[in-house]
């Protein structure tokens, strides 16, 4: 950006995080010759994909960084790395720039919380949530590694039921074997043994994993196998199309056991925690009946489980942002669909953040859904909230709500001066991080966190 630069009247999009969902939002805008701001808390964009996948997604990762990057380099895009909303800069400092639109796609960094009353309080001592047990398998290899710390024991239980959660019994049962390996002087690393699958390791060790003393984890899901979201069924799906769903993620689930070696105990919650000290000892499930959508627990059916390690991975739910409504743990939407946040027109969000689904297809194709959208509809002045105003407005203030509705409409397509005003902003945010303004350049020195 030079002070230089010719500016003509023209949009101007702020986006807050730059992964799979930002990054595609970005692409879409960039296309039809918007500019766009990518405001990013950490020195590099990728999101889940780097700290959530577990890292023997190698190939998978290295194709949407190398996509996320093509977006994020495009000449109309502003990179601002380093820099979180909520510390460095607020929703109200953004608003303020009066941006033709804010697109939040800050994806979901909240574990939801497991519902027993006080088991929080055991949180690093024999109890751990998904994303920082994730982020430390990622990274305890690290050198400099600061991230949270998980003392690591064989013979752990996972509550979950997502692919999310299968990634971290597989972590799991990886670590337990690799540990147990290396006590016998036959070193080997996760990302191998992940990529043959557990079962073949040790088949060529001449191993098991009773011969190890391994005792392998146990994965405990609430509803029945069938009902576990590790594949979804096409939208609208026939009645045979849901059944062939149902026996499809069956099958997924004896695969991943076949390989992984971990046992599956499905229709049970959890009800309470069992301590011993400062520790986290354990679960107590009752055995629940799903009818329908509803699961039920069975009275007197209560069980305890002893385990060293618990790890809840419920879910990921959106980190609120101030001046951002909420509903429940998830952001107050107008309509999912568009990604518009209620209450704040121009506001969208999309992604992790809204779709409540871990899954990068889910998120790219929610990111331009709302930027067609964004395009299409709000920044041509057709949005819903556009209509809204003069439809429901009463007759005799219909002509000053059309007045406020033109404002809005005419205030997207910003002067030169404003489009001006706020890439000065962003100039200083990004000097204050030391960032040059060539994104192929910067990314190329911020070396991968692992
Ligand atoms: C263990 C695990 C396994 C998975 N396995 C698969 C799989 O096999 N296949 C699959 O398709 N999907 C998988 N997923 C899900 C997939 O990784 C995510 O759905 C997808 O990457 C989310 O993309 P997103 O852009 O919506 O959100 P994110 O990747 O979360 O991106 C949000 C971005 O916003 C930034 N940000 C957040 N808050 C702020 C803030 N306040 N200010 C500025 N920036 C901010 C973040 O740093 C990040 O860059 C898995 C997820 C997990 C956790």
């Amino acid at each position: 950006m030079s002070g230089q630069e010719e500016i003509k009247p023209g949009y101007l999009a702020v986006v807050v995080g730059g992964a799979v969902a930002g990054a595609e939002a970005v692409g879409q805008l960039t296309a039809r010759g918007i500019r766009c701001v990518v405001v990013e808390q950490n020195p590099r964009p990728y999101g889940k994909i780097e700290d959530g996948l577990p890292r023997w997604h190698v190939k998978l990762r290295a194709q949407e960084y190398a996509k996320i990057d093509a977006k994020l380099a495009h000449p109309l895009v502003q990179f601002v790395p380093r820099t979180r909303l909520g510390r460095e800069i607020g929703l109200k400092d953004l608003l303020a720039w009066q941006p033709s639109t804010i697109i939040l796609a800050n994806g979901a960094w909240r574990d939801r919380p497991l519902p027993l009353d006080g088991v929080d309080a055991y949180v690093g001592r024999g109890f751990y949530y998904q994303n920082p047990f994730v982020y430390w398998f990622n990274h305890y290899d690290d050198p400099d590694y600061d991230g949270p710390a998980v003392e690591f024991t064989d013979g752990g239980i996972v509550v979950g039921g997502g692919l999310a959660s299968l990634d971290v019994v597989k972590i799991l049962m990886l670590e337990a074997v690799v540990r147990a390996l290396k006590a016998r002087g036959m070193p080997a690393d996760p990302v191998t043994l992940e990529h043959g699958g557990l079962k073949r390791a040790l088949d060529e060790r001449g191993l098991t994993l009773e011969a190890l003393g391994v005792k392998g984890c146990t994965l405990f899901y609430r509803r029945t196998i069938e009902d576990m979201p590790v594949a979804d069924p096409p939208e609208n799906a026939t009645p045979q199309q849901l059944e062939r769903n149902r026996q499809t993620r069956r099958k997924l689930l004896q695969n991943f056991q076949q390989r992984f070696l971990f046992r599956v105990r499905d229709r049970w919650v959890p009800i309470g925690f069992l301590a011993e000290g400062d520790r986290l000892a354990g679960l107590t499930f009752a055995r629940t009946e799903v009818v329908g959508r509803e699961v039920k627990t069975v009275p007197g059916s209560k069980a305890p489980v002893r385990a060293p390690l618990t790890v809840s991975s419920i879910g990921s739910i959106p980190e609120p942002v101030a001046e951002l409504p909420m509903a429940g743990e998830l952001y107050q939407m107008k309509d999912r669909r568009t990604g518009e946040v209620e209450g704040l027109p121009g506001v969208f969000a999309l992604g992790n953040a809204v779709t409540g689904k871990g899954n990068i297809i889910a998120s790219l194709k929610h990111g331009k859904l709302v930027a067609q959208h964004i395009l299409e509809n709000y920044l041509t002045g057709k949005s819903s909230a556009y209509e809204e105003i003069l439809e429901g407005a009463a007759a005799e203030a219909r002509e000053k709500a059309s007045l406020v509705a033109e404002r809005v409409r005419g205030a997207r397509l910003l002067p030169p001066e404003r489009i001006r005003a706020i890439l000065d902003a962003v100039r200083k945010l990004q000097t204050a991080v030391g960032y040059s303004g060539d994104y192929r350049a910067y990314i190329a020195t911020v070396p991968p966190t692992s």
